[in-house]
């Protein structure tokens, strides 16, 4: 496998707003985005001991599909665990379901054991460790390479968090980012939970409107299509709408020049589209 690393750096423009992004989406077809800079870390490593990975999670998430992807890598079996599948969902396989099943995940409907041996590694929900920090340390060091002594401002929708915190903790400049899952508070106790006390956070915006993370929202479609059309790039359909829609509302606060990560996520694309168009025709 060939990483394309450092990822590429291109330049749009959309809604009038310059804005330079950082294309982690285009690391690899199959190991990509910011989850392959999360897990860089095992990749990288030898890990003698291990032979058996465990998640747990969504049953369409791309931390499971990434995965999949990083267990076929390193020849170690990989058990996932979901609260609950869909029916439709297992009459009809499709997305990082399917994607990650062909990489020869087992899916267990049913609660996560509390114990492993070890020869196990664990890996909690949305990829949320502290190993995560070594792959990230590498984003922000190509960051630094490329924008040098400019100052920039850095933007980038969170799920956990992880992504950001671990970049403010590289970069000397200001990290911007939204939550996608649950609201600010959640995301400020995430960042607590990883860095303690006298870490340096990221800054969370806030957009008007509150979405729920997963739903559907016209205005979340219409961006996606829109920035497809007006840059070329194809963005994620569950964490970027909310990042862009952000962004913009808040404009007015960043410095000339703005960088938006490209998170990848690029796979879980299939199942969303497939419910917007269920949801909308
Ligand atoms: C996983 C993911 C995120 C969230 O990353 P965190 O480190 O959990 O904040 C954002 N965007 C995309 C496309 C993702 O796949």
């Amino acid at each position: 496998m060939r990483l394309q690393l450092p990822s590429p750096v291109t330049h749009v423009r959309f809604a009038g707003l310059e804005v330079v992004l950082k294309r982690d989406d285009l690391i690899d077809s199959d190991f990509s985005g910011n989850k392959a800079r999360k897990f860089w870390y095992f990749l990288e490593n030898d890990l003698p001991h291990i032979r058996h990975l465990v998640s747990h999670g969504s049953a369409q998430s791309n931390v499971m599909y990434s995965l999949s992807v990083l267990a076929r890598m390193k020849g170690w079996h990989f058990t996932y665990y979901v609260d609950h599948i869909a029916s439709w969902l297992k009459s009809h396989p499709h997305g990082n379901y399917a994607a990650a099943h062909a990489n020869g995940m087992q899916i267990v409907e049913g609660p996560v054991p509390h114990h492993f041996d070890k020869e196990t590694l664990f890996i909690a929900e949305g990829g949320r460790q502290k190993e995560a920090s070594h792959g990230i340390s590498m984003l922000a060091e190509e960051l630094r390479a490329h924008f040098g002594d400019e100052k920039v401002d850095i933007f980038l929708p969170s799920g956990t968090g992880t992504t950001a915190f671990y970049l403010q903790q590289y970069l000397p400049w200001r990290v911007y980012t939204t939550a996608c899952v649950g609201n600010s508070d959640y995301l400020r106790k995430q960042f607590r939970m990883l860095g303690g006390e006298n870490a340096r956070l990221p800054i969370i915006l806030e957009s008007t409107k509150k979405y729920h993370f997963g739903k559907l929202y016209p205005e979340f479609f219409k961006i996606w299509v829109e920035l497809k059309d007006q840059t070329g790039v194809t963005f994620d359909l569950l964490y970027d709408p909310k990042g862009w829609i952000t962004m913009l509302e808040n404009r007015d606060l960043f410095s000339d020049r703005i960088c938006y990560i490209h998170q990848g996520g690029l796979r879980g694309n299939e199942s969303m589209h497939k419910r917007y168009q269920r949801k909308y025709g």
